[in-house]
């Protein structure tokens, strides 16, 4: 009982998880094999995901689909599920709920400079459903060990999900919004590295009060 009610029914693909789907799916990693290994790499997914999506776009129709499928609705949700399928040992499962008990793990992506994505920001990255991202998520699937990216909401929106996840989801997105405002009136102390020197500080100053008074008081005993 307790078990059953950890998951979220929230399955919006169209899609029948059927042997057709997995027949796509072997032709699919075939044609993306050398890329399979980084598709959690937001530099690597700039390029593949659309050449992915193109892919899915040509032979979705081929598949078999639960209702007729419409583009205009289906196609983002769709993707999202054939993705997350195509880095899961699919045969093993016996539907997209068992399927998407396979989605261990989120954790949010920063980029080289440790920067959290500025919403609003130039950063132009697509979520794996194709729908362009501010918060760059990283999903964790836990049968073959690989990495995806999508953003916030199509990964509270699509097939279902572990609580724990959405829980973290929303707490790391919290956290993000929380940093990324405060970089806009704060600068960082050079000691602790926390963005704690408010931005009208007079610009010598590099250390934050608490960072000021450890190191003062090390001046002091360098004196005595
Ligand atoms: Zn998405
Ligand atoms: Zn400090």
């Amino acid at each position: 009982m307790e078990e059953a009610r950890k998951y979220l029914i929230v399955n919006k693909t169209t899609i029948k998880y059927d042997n057709k789907l997995f027949t796509f799916l072997d032709g699919m990693k075939k044609k993306f094999m050398c890329d399979l290994d980084f598709l959690g790499n937001q530099e690597h997914a700039k390029i593949v995901y659309p050449l992915m999506h193109e892919y899915i776009k040509g032979k979705v129709y081929g598949l078999n689909h639960v209702i007729s499928y419409n583009p205009h609705k289906h196609r983002k949700p769709n993707n999202y599920a054939i993705f997350i399928a195509l880095c899961s040992e699919y045969r093993k499962y016996k539907d997209w709920e068992e399927l998407a008990e396979n989605i261990i793990n989120v954790t949010i992506h920063f980029d080289e400079n440790e920067e959290v994505l500025d919403p609003g920001g130039q950063t132009a990255m697509t979520c794996c459903c194709s729908h362009s991202i501010v918060y760059c998520f990283n999903i964790h699937l836990k049968d073959t060990g690989m990495k995806l990216i999508a953003g916030d909401t199509c990964i509270l929106k699509n097939l279902l999900v572990n609580e724990d996840v959405v829980a973290k989801v929303k707490q790391l997105k919290k956290s993000a919004q929380k940093l990324a405002r405060l970089k806009k009136t704060h600068r960082m102390c050079g000691d602790c590295q926390e963005w704690n020197i408010k931005l009208d500080e007079p610009y010598w100053k590099k250390r934050c009060i608490s960072c000021w008074r450890i190191w003062k008081s090390t001046q002091r005993s360098d004196i005595n």
